[in-house]
């Protein structure tokens, strides 16, 4: 079922559709934390560390990569999350067992990443009636051209930016208007924003004038006041629905 909000908006198909990636496409917090314990599991077998160690210690390394790079795609770089672990557990630098702690978590990750039911369906759907698909997403370009490259999705998309190229995570607007630019789309087009985030997806794009859908599963809290989506859905092929409904007026 899709949800409307904001009454006023007189829905037409859009000039291009944006999508977030991580959580959006598919569960995010299944997925990291089947990583996070792969790779404790190395870490407690390449240097002997235990459970609550590696965990306390992580999250530690973590807060401090994200003081440091507030709002930057290498804030969500778990190859410096591991370097810092590995420096604040005492050891002098391991730079291999760095490197191996990342790419577990990654291989780990993506494993356990499926995309959620429908997702397939709709991008090959918009790609018939000729809507420009594009992704907007924060982390660095190395992993989320991997993770689409992963999930069958390296073809499909019309342009995709990180919040590497911009320097600066969502709701950054550059990264949106970067996107629109490599879609040749000027920035008053009517266009559509997908995703999890109310304040770095919703907030972000309404400042643009998307029209913005919030994907709602385990965890995602609908956005309030201006972060407020024009509307929201729980599942794909109801999103699909209201476009073959457009398609048909
Ligand atoms: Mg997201």
């Amino acid at each position: 079922m899709i949800k409307q909000y904001l009454k006023n908006k007189n829905l037409t198909l859009p000039k291009a559709i944006l999508f977030d990636t991580d959580n959006t496409l598919y569960e995010y917090h299944p997925a990291n934390k089947a990583a996070e314990e792969a790779a404790f599991l190395k870490a407690n077998n390449l240097l002997g560390i235990n459970r609550k160690t590696f965990f306390e210690n992580y999250q530690k390394a973590r807060l401090e990569v994200k003081k440091n790079l507030s709002n930057t795609a290498s804030g969500h770089s778990r190859l410096l999350y591991f370097q810092r672990l590995i420096e604040l557990l005492g050891f002098r630098a391991q730079l291999l067992v760095a490197l191996d702690l990342e790419q577990t978590f990654w291989r780990t990750f993506l494993a356990n990443a499926p995309l959620f039911p429908g997702v397939e369906n709709l991008l090959s759907y918009l790609r018939q009636l000729k809507i420009p698909i594009g992704i907007v997403t924060d982390l660095t370009s190395h992993i989320q051209l991997r993770k689409l490259t992963y999930f069958g999705l390296e073809d499909t998309f019309d342009a995709v930016v990180t919040s590497e190229e911009i320097g600066s995570d969502k709701p950054d607007k550059r990264n949106f208007e970067l996107l629109l630019s490599k879609l040749d789309l000027p920035l008053t087009s009517n266009f559509w924003m997908i995703g999890d985030d109310p304040y770095s997806d919703i907030f972000g794009a309404k400042k643009l004038g998307a029209v913005t859908f919030q994907k709602i599963h385990n965890g995602v809290i609908l956005g309030k006041g201006e972060q407020l989506p024009d509307f929201s859905f729980k599942n794909f092929e109801d999103l699909q629905a209201l476009i073959q409904n457009l398609v048909k007026i």
